[in-house]
């Protein structure tokens, strides 16, 4: 029997990357999974994925996410994974790029958190897993100044929402991953004018020597998914192969 059978899981962002690669993880062990994204035309990849049902869901339009929720009776792991690389200092940053950044990064989370807890206070467990990054409050790599205060926030909402309801079944942890190979890392290095140089800097912090997979993500997720980590709650958990050490 698979870690998580008998548990249903809803993740965001799930048509490529960290998300794609915890929905196929967490439907492997036997969660029935809902895969979401905007991207509906990518997730439907994900389609023929036993346990695994694909849903077309914007993570910042409130009255979607209510809706879609409302029709899903029982939740036991929220996987809040949508979030979006700004890139630039301070002064490369204008307020609709801050706006924007804490939508889609901080405020959807609030969304589905809100969302979600009234059905996990029901049946007096629950396990939400929000997505941060080493670059953060843990960390402040250069070029990240939005970026990294969005995924902050993320901490700080995490560990309030973990002090909230650990008397109530529910557990809350953030996961920080350093540099994870998927698609959006592509283009981000695409975007500098020279891959081969951004990759090269990338490895050259990366103490490993090598960037880490999606799955290795995905493989923290359901852990904090699952019962085998029932008295973790409040965690930021880095997954950076020793970047932030
Ligand atoms: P990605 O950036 O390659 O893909 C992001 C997905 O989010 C896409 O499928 C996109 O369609 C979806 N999305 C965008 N806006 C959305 C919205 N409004 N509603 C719903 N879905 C939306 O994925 P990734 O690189 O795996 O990143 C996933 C998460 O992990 C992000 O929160 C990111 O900040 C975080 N993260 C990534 C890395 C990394 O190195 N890749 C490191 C640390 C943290």
């Amino acid at each position: 029997m698979g870690r998580l059978a008998g548990k249903v899981a809803v993740v965001t962002a799930a048509a490529q990357g960290i998300g794609r690669a915890t929905a196929q993880a967490l439907a492997r062990e036997g969660a029935t999974v809902h895969a979401t994204d905007i991207n509906l035309e990518k997730l439907n990849e994900l389609k023929d994925t036993k346990g695994l049902t694909v849903s077309k869901l914007d993570v910042t339009n409130k009255e979607e996410v209510t809706k879609f929720l409302a029709g899903i009776p029982k939740i036991d792991i929220l996987f809040n994974c949508a979030g979006f690389v700004f890139n630039g200092t301070v002064l490369d940053t204008e307020e609709k790029d801050f706006d924007f950044s804490f939508n889609l990064n901080v405020k959807s989370m609030f969304f589905l958190a809100k969302a979600v807890l009234p059905k996990m206070l029901e049946q007096n467990s629950g396990s939400i897993i929000n997505m941060s990054s080493v670059a953060s409050s843990i960390k402040g790599p250069p070029n990240r100044c939005l970026y990294s205060t969005t995924k902050a926030a993320v901490i700080g909402f995490t560990k309030a929402v973990a002090g909230d309801f650990v008397s109530k079944g529910i557990r809350c942890n953030a996961i920080c991953p350093g540099t994870i190979d998927t698609p959006s890392l592509h283009q981000r290095m695409e975007a500098t004018g020279d891959k081969e140089q951004a990759m090269k800097s990338f490895l050259a912090r990366q103490p490993s020597g090598r960037l880490g997979t999606p799955e290795e993500v995905a493989n923290t997720v359901v852990f904090l998914a699952s019962d085998e980590s029932s008295f973790i709650t409040g965690s930021e958990i880095k997954v950076d192969g020793g970047w932030a050490n």
